[in-house]
């Protein structure tokens, strides 16, 4: 048996927390975010399954767009930060790309460069993330530019991205909405606000068009914890085996500088998993994980090929168990709060050595 470690990505998950998203915004188009490779989960795989669903999709890179245009895919697809550079123009033009404008340097390149095909934008508006974005004050005159512009379709859209996302009852989210609107009043183009935590908990997020990311691969926006209802199925679980089953002493200890010393004489496991997969080194002890169908905890610290597992409680596990690191039965979030971080960072951080498995 060779090294065993694989990502097993349920597309009928995939297909089921899309439909999800689409119920709690029915009347809104949905745009599905694609962009990291789908979240690490294989751009290509992931936008076919979702192309019955999906109005489109949004993509951080012209890169990515192409891979998704090569493919054969051919629905709207937005470069949610727009060009980078007026040398991606002809291409974003050629492959009918729709384009974020954020920026009035990009204003200034659309209305240098001569389109055949006009291109279609979505102007970007700051309302209070403070990344990219035009000013409130700015919308309005950003926006006439645009409807000006020859190189520019002539429906211009409108859009904004909310900062505090993983807060299901935030005034911040409300004050958003309101800087939004005093914005964009007036002007006719369409809108779009809603991320996947607007598409579950703010109705006031679910305009024309939303932008659920997160949700589609089956984990929460949120850091409550609070499981969604109808529940998200995870779609990616990170599965390896066991390669050794050891007893330790007490008082051994164990890995990299002996971060977990045994209280007790007991039975250890090691996982083939490390950081070199992707899984993250700075997993405390106890970072929930699942031997042969059981929960038990990483012991150690995660060096780059193994981690190591506290076997105590689990009988009858040899060499060559199933461990579950994330996914069906763990989800992934909860590994995110042990390590201080979101489930985004870790589903799109699997190296190439992960193998994956479509189901
Ligand atoms: C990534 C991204 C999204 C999707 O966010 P989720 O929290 O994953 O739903 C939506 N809009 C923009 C602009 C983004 O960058």
């Amino acid at each position: 048996m060779s090294r065993d470690i694989r990502a097993l990505v349920d597309l009928a998950a995939l297909v089921h927390n899309a439909g999800v998203a689409r119920a709690a915004a029915p009347r809104s188009r949905m745009l599905a975010v694609v962009k990291a490779n789908a979240y690490g989960h294989g751009l290509i795989q992931v936008a076919r399954t979702l192309a019955e669903q999906a109005d489109g999709y949004a993509v951080s890179c012209l890169e990515e767009a192409i891979a998704l245009r090569d493919a054969g895919l051919d629905k709207p697809i937005l470069l949610l930060e727009g060009f980078f550079d007026a040398a991606e123009l002809p291409l974003i033009e050629r492959c009918r790309l729709d384009c974020a404008v954020h920026s009035a340097w990009q204003i200034d390149m659309l209305e240098r460069y001569n389109a055949e095909r006009p291109i279609s934008v979505w102007l970007k508006v700051d309302s209070g993330m403070h990344r990219l974005g035009v000013r409130p004050e700015q919308t309005p005159a950003c926006y006439q530019r645009l409807r000006e512009c020859r190189s520019v379709a002539e429906h211009v859209r409108l859009m904004t991205h909310l900062a505090f996302a993983d807060d299901r009852d935030d005034a911040y989210t409300r004050y958003q909405f309101a800087e939004f609107e005093r914005a964009t009043a007036g002007l006719p183009g369409e809108r779009s606000v809603g991320n996947s935590a607007g598409v579950l908990a703010w109705p006031g997020s679910r305009t024309d068009w939303v932008r659920p990311g997160i949700m589609l691969y089956g984990a929460s926006p949120f850091a409550d914890g609070r499981p969604e209802r109808p529940p998200l199925r995870p779609v990616m679980t990170l599965r390896s085996r066991l390669v050794a089953v050891r007893p330790c002493r007490k008082g051994e200890r164990i890995g990299y500088a002996g971060r977990f010393e045994c209280p007790e004489d007991m039975t250890v496991g090691v996982v083939a998993a490390g950081y070199g997969d992707g899984y993250p080194r700075h997993a405390p002890n106890g970072t929930p994980v699942l031997v042969d169908g059981r929960r038990t905890g990483i012991v150690g610290r995660v060096s780059m090929d193994m981690l190591c597992v506290d076997l105590r409680g689990i009988e009858h596990v040899a060499p060559g168990a199933d461990v579950t690191l994330w996914g069906e039965g763990l989800p992934v979030e909860e590994i995110a709060a042990a390590c201080g971080t979101i489930s985004y960072e870790l589903l799109c951080k699997l190296t190439q050595r992960v193998r994956f498995e479509y189901i």
